[in-house]
């Protein structure tokens, strides 16, 4: 036989995506396949939207997976919401905010860009001036900015977006699971999740949830598949039906509500993954969760500082789960980490675009957010680097990182974003 069996070897995961999978994910995805619609399934997928309404921190009825990678959440919610000609807002701070802007042209809309400075985020009432100059009817933006490892504050953007009837749609791929996300607190109209990042769960789905505001631009373009409508679904007749047959919202509403109206057929080993992962991380609870990304990160921003590198990109709006390094002089930053990865088996990762060649970026999220990883990231870059020729503090890193954590206790991370935060009222 010409074909050996798979092998996969052992990899410590250090980007920001995808990471490594908690081990109770992959267990939960090797169990047998029921029908779609077979109670015991159906039952799981009640179960999922009510996980989810409580990692998204709603109360919105709707909160399902898309299935697809995260950027299908993206499209599901932006395909189904934006009517040909529509203007939509796009405040850009990196790479995913292109994408945005990518898939709202597609669909037809008149998109209308702001900008700044990768590294940095809008001070918000930027993004707001501009709400008010443009009058979109969408204002869609990224909430942690993967490429370049910044936190987007949306509070008050928000408010402003709920008192102007424009909707909000928020990609929170990369921080949801790993820092604090409240869809209703900060009138989020609709958010986008992702697995394959602080879930820990493989890529393949994209939890999202919307509320009413979303719903009724949504039904007012509802159409039901010809082969399976019925004589009630002729009063949509007259709808300009959303783009997209696998994205549209409307239909996958009837399959997700108790009208179990056929649509895709739910992959079934996702649903599995999804609500293992999701389960992982409430039975964690999200405050302690949040806490140990940013214990782990801190550790990690130690131990490189002490190594002699320096920190990429404002201080005060850091996504914890992402800490972006900036490469030293004269070192080949691709070459350096092909080099982690074949020597130590650890990857981390470059970034996009103008900061391509520039900075590394380093996750730690989810499951590979732990000590060990953390220790293992800094020896590997250490020794890669003095291999490479480059010039730093030696020995160093490790003895800042090991004694960050003798010194700090892990809880303090998690009470002191719980006051913050109100979780624990
Ligand atoms: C990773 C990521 C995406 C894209 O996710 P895919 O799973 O690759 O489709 C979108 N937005 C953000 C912020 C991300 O970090």
């Amino acid at each position: 036989m010409k074909w050996q069996p798979l092998h996969v070897p052992q990899r410590t995961i250090m980007t920001p995506g995808p990471v490594e999978a908690d081990p109770r994910v992959l267990r939960a995805m090797t169990t047998n396949i029921v029908g779609q619609f077979d109670p015991s399934f159906t039952t799981m997928m009640n179960e999922v939207m009510d996980m989810l309404r409580e990692l998204f921190q709603t109360t919105n009825q709707w909160a399902f997976p898309i299935d697809g990678t995260s950027r299908s959440g993206n499209e599901a919610v932006l395909a189904s919401i934006i009517e040909r000609g529509d203007t939509v807002l796009v405040p850009v701070y990196g790479r995913f905010g292109h994408l945005l802007v990518e898939i709202a042209e597609r669909y037809g809309a008149n998109v209308v860009t702001i900008d700044c400075e990768w590294g940095e985020v809008f001070d918000e009432q930027v993004v707001i001036d501009a709400i008010a100059a443009h009058k979109p009817k969408i204002v869609a933006l990224v909430h942690g900015e993967t490429s370049t490892g910044r936190l987007q504050p949306l509070a008050q953007i928000g408010r402003y977006c709920r008192g102007n009837d424009v909707l909000l749609v928020v990609d929170a791929v990369a921080s949801i699971g790993g820092v604090d996300v409240r869809v209703d607190d900060w009138c989020i109209d609709a958010c986008i999740g992702g697995t394959q990042k602080c879930l820990s769960i493989p890529a393949g789905m994209a939890p999202i949830t919307f509320n009413e505001r979303i719903e009724r631009v949504v039904l007012q373009r509802k159409k039901v598949e010809r082969g399976i409508a019925t004589a009630d679904d002729a009063q949509y007749a007259g709808n300009v039906a959303i783009a997209s047959n696998y994205f549209d919202l409307a239909m996958l509403m009837d399959y997700w509500s108790p009208r179990r109206l056929n649509h895709h057929t739910e992959a079934t080993t996702m649903l599995y993954a999804l609500r293992e992962g999701v389960r992982v991380t409430l039975e964690e609870t999200l405050p302690v969760r949040f806490g140990r990304h940013a214990y782990h990160a801190e550790a990690l921003e130690q131990g490189l500082q002490a190594m002699g590198l320096s920190l990429f990109g404002e201080r005060a709006h850091k996504l914890t789960c992402v800490t972006c390094v900036h490469i030293p002089e004269n070192i080949d930053g691709d070459a350096v980490r092909a080099f982690m990865l074949e020597q130590f088996g650890v990857e981390i990762a470059s970034s996009f675009g103008p900061l391509h060649g520039k900075i590394w970026r380093i996750g730690t999220m989810g499951y590979s957010c732990r000590k060990e990883n953390v220790l293992a990231v800094l020896s590997a870059l250490e020794a890669s680097l003095i291999y490479a020729g480059a010039t730093i503090h030696r020995g160093e890193a490790l003895q800042a990182a090991l004694h960050f954590y003798a010194a700090t206790k892990e809880e303090t991370r998690c009470s002191s974003l719980i006051q913050s935060s109100g979780m624990d009222k």
